[in-house]
């Protein structure tokens, strides 16, 4: 496996790529965030929040923009996390320094083990359809009516939860568990933004019906 590390600080950055290397990770390290944006599409970033030429949030956006990379963020103590920002970005943890290796390894298999969720599985029906929505889990594509619609990974993970289970009831702490790992709990307001958008995505409301206290349930409209 593949990891960026995005890291400025030395004394930081070679004793964690060495060690992340003896546990047999393949470490590719960089300074800066423009070298990170020019290298090759690791199989998941380590991303420094503080580094000399750009904001952290700044490059895990315009990573978004080009694929759905897993990120990690790295922030260090007493530094404001903004979890908000970091959710929308759609990063899919964070740790806080001074980390250990167990750890961190621990948190980028549990990230590695949830994007993987329904994606590579063999067994895992690759599409999904309800009505006119269309969904496909191997090219991540969905339509409506024939038509894309162009959604962020947010959003297609929490309709893809929606979809596999049609009927079925969704809490919020199933999402937040499956989509973003315990650590981002406290933000629960951040799926009310990720589903109102979705739900102008897909042209109604009444596609994603809200069970009040509960959660969510996929709804289809009659035609
Ligand atoms: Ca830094």
């Amino acid at each position: 496996m593949r990891l960026l590390v995005v890291e400025d600080e030395d004394s930081i950055a070679i004793p964690l790529s060495d060690g992340l290397r003896r546990e047999g990770f393949e470490v590719e390290r960089v300074a800066t965030g423009t070298e990170a944006l020019a290298a090759p599409e690791p199989d998941l970033v380590l991303l420094d929040l503080r580094l000399p030429d750009m904001d952290g949030y700044e490059v895990a956006r315009q990573m978004r923009v080009r694929g759905r990379v897993p990120i990690i963020m790295v922030t260090a103590r007493g530094e404001e996390v903004d979890r908000v920002v970091g959710l929308e970005i759609g990063a899919d943890d964070y740790v806080v320094k001074p980390f250990g290796l167990r750890e961190l390894i621990a948190r980028i298999n549990a990230v590695m083990r949830r994007v993987g969720d329904g994606v590579g599985d063999v067994d895992a029906p690759d599409e999904f359809a309800a009505g006119p929505l269309v969904m496909s889990m191997r090219t991540r594509r969905v339509t409506m009516g024939g038509e894309e619609l162009h959604l962020t990974p947010r959003e297609f993970d929490i309709l893809a939860m929606l979809m596999q289970d049609p009927g079925a009831v969704v809490s919020r702490d199933d999402l937040l568990r499956r989509l973003w790992g315990t650590t981002w709990a406290v933000q629960t307001k951040a799926i009310d933004v990720h589903v109102s958008s979705l739900r102008r995505k897909l042209g109604g409301a009444e596609w994603v019906e809200t069970v009040r206290g509960v959660g969510f349930r996929l709804g289809v409209p009659p035609a």
